[in-house]
């Protein structure tokens, strides 16, 4: 399925690495590369939640060398690993025994550039946001729908994220990642990371086996807008159409809409908005002939929010977590709250959802350390 582009030099037999095991002698082991390495590590300032929960290790790399110097120590062997972006997307349900690695790999690079396009290669550890003023300033079109989502360049191919009619899939060429067990170089092609609606492949076979290290994003040279989603056209006001308006016109929307984590702890949009069949759709128009919908491929897409609203929640608050009341898809820490009371409003909210409707809504945050009832749920390499 997938290509080695170049070999690490693993070391010949794991049973004769040597494995230090405390923290000073881990620290002496892996110093040389420069590499920060915390023992015991508060999370709390790495997640938009702004949940306190400890990691067991917590590990920043500046370089592909630095990853996979850490991956031959052996450090790794018989840890859970756990790659972490900006920690927008993510709710540590409890502490988590295991090692963060955190992408601080930089550069913004065109490596090719056509009639029509440019082929951008960008480390993981960009901030996605700071890319995409890049590509405004440059003159590159394409990713200007996608201003403003929180977050890493390393995590654009994991979540697939989107917004008004743009998903990373349609920019992504290839990813280029880094296999936790050998250390390899491997690079996978768009077609072969099984994209769909905020997942990928390294959701499901290849989850947790890859750290994501350099993402290739194709941009148009070609001036083309898709104004037609959500209220970017009106928020245009008559403007000129640029690069640079259709830019600030999302911000401005996004900013009118959802919390700014900075200020009150949220990872976006909680719940994925389910698809449900056409039959059933049919069943449930009956009782609700004002349900929103849109029609998808494989049946129709809900609005997990009307969803979650008609269930009562939407501005309910329940200990320190609550439903945000502009956004009822967003669930927030009111201050001080532990993941398990975030992960319990939610279960609650499902649930709710579940028996009046029938529809699963399933989470779009990743949940780690969560119960273990759904394997699904949390990361194991
Ligand atoms: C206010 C707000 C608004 C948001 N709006 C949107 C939106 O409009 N559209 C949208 O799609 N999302 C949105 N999100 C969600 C979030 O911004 C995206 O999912 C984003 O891609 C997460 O990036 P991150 O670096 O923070 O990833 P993290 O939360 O750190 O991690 C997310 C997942 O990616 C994996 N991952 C991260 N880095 C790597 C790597 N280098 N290699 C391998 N795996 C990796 C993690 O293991 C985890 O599984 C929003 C979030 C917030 C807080």
């Amino acid at each position: 399925m997938y290509r080695m582009v170049s070999e690490g030099s693993l070391m010949e037999s794991k049973s004769s690495i040597f494995l230090p095991n405390t923290k000073k002698m881990w620290k002496e082991r892996i110093i040389f590369v420069h590499m920060k390495i915390e023992e015991d590590y508060s999370i709390k300032k790495h997640t938009t939640f702004g949940i306190d929960a400890d990691v067991s290790y917590y590990v920043e790399y500046d370089s592909e060398e630095e990853l996979k110097e850490l991956i031959e120590s052996g450090f790794l062997l018989d840890r859970e690993v756990l790659a972490l972006g900006g920690g927008s997307n993510i709710l540590f349900c409890d502490d988590f025994d295991g090692v963060v690695l955190h992408s601080e790999i930089k550069g913004m690079e065109i490596v090719e550039r056509t009639e029509d396009s440019v082929l951008v290669k960008v480390g993981a550890g960009e901030v996605w946001d700071d890319f995409v003023a890049w590509t405004i300033t440059q003159g590159f079109y394409g990713a200007e729908n996608l201003s403003d989502i929180p977050g890493s360049v390393g995590a654009t191919p994991v979540q697939n994220i989107g917004a008004y009619g743009v998903e990373a899939k349609d920019l992504i060429e290839r990813v280029e990642c880094v296999d936790t067990k050998s250390a390899y170089t491997v690079t996978f092609e768009n077609q072969e990371l099984s994209f769909g609606y905020r997942d990928s492949a390294f959701k499901h076979d290849l989850k947790g086996l890859f750290i994501v290290t350099r993402v290739y994003y194709r941009l148009s040279l070609l001036p083309s807008f898709k104004l037609d989603y959500g209220t970017i056209r009106d928020e245009l006001q008559g403007s000129e159409t640029s690069l640079q308006t259709v830019r600030d016109a999302v911000i401005r929307i996004r900013k009118s809409k959802l919390p700014d984590p900075s200020v009150t702890g949220n990872a976006g949009s909680f719940f994925k908005n389910p698809v449900i069949s056409n039959d059933r759709y049919e069943e449930l128009l009956e009782d609700y002939p004002s349900m929103p919908h849109y029609d998808v491929k494989n049946g129709v897409k809900i609005p997990a929010a009307w969803l979650i609203e008609q269930c009562g929640w939407k501005g309910r608050s329940q200990g320190r977590a609550a439903v945000c009341e502009s956004q009822p898809l967003v669930l927030i820490n009111t201050g001080g709250a532990y993941g398990h009371e975030i992960l319990e409003l939610s279960e609650e909210i499902r649930e709710s959802v579940r028996q009046r409707f029938g529809i699963d809504i399933s989470p779009e945050v990743i949940l780690v350390a969560a119960p273990q009832e759904d394997p699904s749920d949390s990361l194991t390499r």
